[in-house]
């Protein structure tokens, strides 16, 4: 089988294209010959190396992938049956996504929602997942097309252009934070009805003018700060990433003096129910147009030099790994 391969050589991160013996898959019930994977943020940081996400080598990436059943000892499961998986360590700690066979856990693998094919639901992946399940982190907040302004961070990105998109299409009204001006005509297009540059979010007082209902934040840091002093009353942050760093220069105040929520978000080991109603929600939500406006389609051997672009801000929507 083909598999892109990391391996260390003086603290370096190497990635290549190489033939493996299917013999050395790692133990799971479950054999899927990968049909479509896709590249995330944490991808580009494990390929690159620029992240600790890896910490044995040999290590194959990739921390989503749908695909046909070869073989299930997992009685759940039938050969030739479609499924996808996001998170639980695959492409961490796991032989991951990045290869045309995977061997996994059956507890980890989500059946092909209907209305989705491989394809599609690889240029959803994990950021598109991330996406809808903040987008039901502000419902569980109780935060609805009326409450007022939903503003999504890192716009651009793999989560959040899934986000605006997601947001637009079940009728709220999107502020998007982007810093390239070159991803505006994009960003509108996804949905966005204003567009607002990422410098505008740096060093927020502790609360500002109050204008989000709801944000979804990919961002961290500064920006997460900001966006938490400009949230209205009763409003609530969803954060789920950290592309402009992990701290939080924030106070006590949005919360005390606003009742303002701020809700985590993590993907990788969201229990079952939940996944499944994500994706049921993916599969019924996102409009058509979604598929041809977020995707670029790449080989596995184009993989490394697009987890760099990732890595340099100079990617956006999805990218999708075609695997044959
Ligand atoms: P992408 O690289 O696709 O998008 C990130 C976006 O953030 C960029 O497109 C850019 O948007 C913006 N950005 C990049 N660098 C900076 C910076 N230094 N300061 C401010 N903004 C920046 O990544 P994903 O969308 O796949 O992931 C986004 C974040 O969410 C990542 O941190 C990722 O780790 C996290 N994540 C978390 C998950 C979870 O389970 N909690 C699951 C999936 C992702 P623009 O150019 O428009 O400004």
């Amino acid at each position: 089988m083909k598999a892109l391969l990391l391996e260390q050589k003086d603290k370096n991160t190497l990635a290549a294209v190489k033939e493996i013996d299917e013999s050395s898959l790692p133990e799971g019930d479950v054999t899927v010959e990968v049909e479509y994977s896709s590249l995330n943020y944490k991808d580009a940081l494990a390929i690159t190396g620029k992240g600790k996400i890896i910490r044995q080598f040999p290590m194959v990436p990739g921390i989503d992938f749908a695909g046909r059943i070869r073989h299930s000892e997992d009685v759940r499961f039938h050969a030739g049956q479609e499924v996808l998986l996001t998170g639980w360590g695959v492409g961490e700690n796991h032989w991951g996504g990045l290869a045309e066979l995977a061997r996994v856990k059956g507890d980890w693998l989500v059946p092909l929602p209907q209305g989705l094919d491989c394809r599609k639901s690889m240029i959803i992946g994990t950021a598109g997942f991330t996406a809808m399940l903040c987008v039901m982190a502000l419902e569980d907040a109780a935060i609805t097309p009326a409450s007022g302004e939903i503003l999504v961070t890192g716009a651009s990105g793999g989560v959040g252009s899934t986000a605006v998109a997601l947001l637009s299409a079940l009728g709220y009204t999107v502020t998007a934070v982007s810093g390239r001006e070159s991803m505006h005509p994009y960003l509108h297009h996804l949905g966005a009805s204003t567009i607002l540059d990422r410098s505008e979010f740096a060093a927020a007082r502790p609360l500002e003018k109050q204008r989000w209902a709801g944000v979804i934040d990919t961002v961290g840091n500064e920006m997460l700060a900001a966006a938490l002093a400009q949230t209205q009353y009763g409003g609530c942050v969803a954060a789920c990433g950290l592309a402009g760093g992990f701290a939080l220069p924030t106070t006590v105040m949005p919360f005390i003096l606003r009742n303002v929520r701020l809700q985590g978000v993590d993907s990788v080991m969201t229990p079952s129910m939940r996944r499944l109603e994500a994706w049921r929600r993916l599969a019924r939500d996102l409009p058509e147009a979604f598929f041809t406006d977020v995707a670029t389609e790449i080989t596995l051997s184009e993989t490394p030099q697009h987890a760099q672009a990732i890595m340099e801000n100079s990617a956006h929507g999805r990218i999708l790994v075609k695997m044959k």
